[in-house]
């Protein structure tokens, strides 16, 4: 049974959200003029040290996990990045149940492009680069400790700061993973769905790559003696447009593609890299064996050389996080807003959290809009509404266990 009611000291924690409103929307406008986009090292690295500090204001240890590499053949031109940015936990020690929170430093736009603020909309409404994925969401989690911490709750917690949430957490899975072994509640701070709803059922994601090599020849002397890698190319990605099936969940998108250097050369080299989505286990292996097909053997000519990574497992709805989410609706009830239910295609680190067996509520974040788009918005009412709801989530999931 959900409660309809507050107790005296979850009254406590939404007054205290209220009262927070105003700093919270000058907190955000800061956070979002710092540009934390495409590896940008020093915008990133100030933003970690902002958010460690005031973490560090509640009692919380530091510890950096260095970042894994990435595999080079993920991205068209295969160079290693420059960098592999750590992962910061921040430990406060408490009692009973441990509360992992996780969100991420990094946005996808453009560090030096024209959307750099936080920008009125009038109303509620505000425009910024990251202002809801998720550096509201950030805000947020913060908040809702602050405000536990005020009225005296010990609660256990360790919160997970990465930079490469948005190019596949590859540098940061690992230590997501080890962290995730540790606790006993995921809570993520990703933006809502639409309409407010919480994910309780996301896909799974991973990477591929299909590479073709040829011989070379001229296209008017030698015609014959060539062997095209862009139709060997063109025959694989055939056979990977019959491997989506919608029903079952099953995704496979091809982009981007390169191959040949000139209209009058047979092109000896082509490339494909693409990303696949899935709802299960037997749907990632499903779809790495039909990728994995198209290999040939040792000697081949055309030769056709495969990568596949499934990096983000699928995350089912399951009963630990069906309860989870129930809880939050009380929660949301008794404060008067709506939490729907939904699914979505989109992965998150939620992901990586729940496939080391830790039942995660991934999107505790801001309501907002228009994500990874230059338009992207948040719902400034949201910020302090959202807060209530995790302060409180966190307090009952901890005497109820
Ligand atoms: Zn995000």
């Amino acid at each position: 049974m959900t409660r309809m009611t507050l107790e005296a000291e979850e009254s406590r924690l939404l007054e205290g959200a209220r009262a927070a409103d105003a700093a919270m929307r000058r907190d955000l406008a800061e956070w979002v003029a710092i540009p934390t986009g495409r590896g940008h090292v020093e915008g990133v690295e100030a933003f970690r040290e902002r958010l460690a500090a005031r973490l560090g204001g509640l009692g919380a240890v530091r510890r950096d996990v260095a970042g894994d590499p990435r595999p080079d053949w993920l991205l068209p031109g295969g160079a290693a990045e420059a960098t592999a940015p750590a992962t910061s936990l921040l430990e406060r020690a408490g009692e009973g149940v441990r509360f992992l929170l996780v969100g991420h430093l990094d946005t996808v736009h453009d560090p030096r492009g024209p959307f750099q603020q936080l920008t009125s909309l009038g109303g509620d409404r505000a425009s910024g680069p990251g202002a809801a994925d998720m550096k509201g969401g950030l805000l947020v989690a913060i908040v809702a400790l602050e405000l536990l911490e005020a009225i005296g709750e010990p609660v256990a917690w360790t919160f997970a700061l990465n930079a490469d949430e948005e190019t596949g957490s590859f540098h940061s899975a690992a230590a997501l993973d080890a962290a995730a072994r540790r606790h006993d509640v995921g809570l993520v701070f990703e933006p809502a769905l639409p309409g407010g709803a919480l994910a309780l059922e996301r896909l799974g994601a991973g990477q591929f790559r299909i590479d073709c090599r040829g011989r070379s020849a001229h296209a008017g002397r030698d015609f014959a003696a060539g062997v095209s890698a862009v139709t060997a190319l063109a025959r694989c990605l055939l056979k990977v447009a019959e491997l989506p099936d919608s029903e079952r969940g099953l995704v496979a998108n091809v982009g981007p593609i390169s191959g040949g250097s000139a209209t009058n050369i047979v092109p000896d080299h082509a490339t494909a890299w693409g990303n696949v989505r899935f709802r299960d286990e037997a749907g990632a292996a499903e779809l790495g064996r039909g990728i994995s097909a198209l290999a040939t053997a040792a000697g081949a000519m055309p030769a056709v050389e495969i990568e596949y990574l499934a990096n983000r497992p699928a995350k089912p709805r399951t009963p630990q996080v069906e309860a989870l989410a129930l809880e939050a609706r009380g929660v949301a009830e008794a404060i008067g807003i709506e939490l729907p239910f939904a699914a979505t295609g989109g992965v998150c680190d939620g992901n990586i959290l729940q496939a080391a067996g830790l039942a995660t509520l991934d999107n505790l974040g801001v309501r907002g809009g228009n994500l990874h788009r230059l338009d992207e918005f948040v719902e400034l009412d949201s910020l302090s509404e959202r807060a209530a709801l995790a302060a409180i989530l966190i307090r009952r999931l901890r005497r109820r266990r």
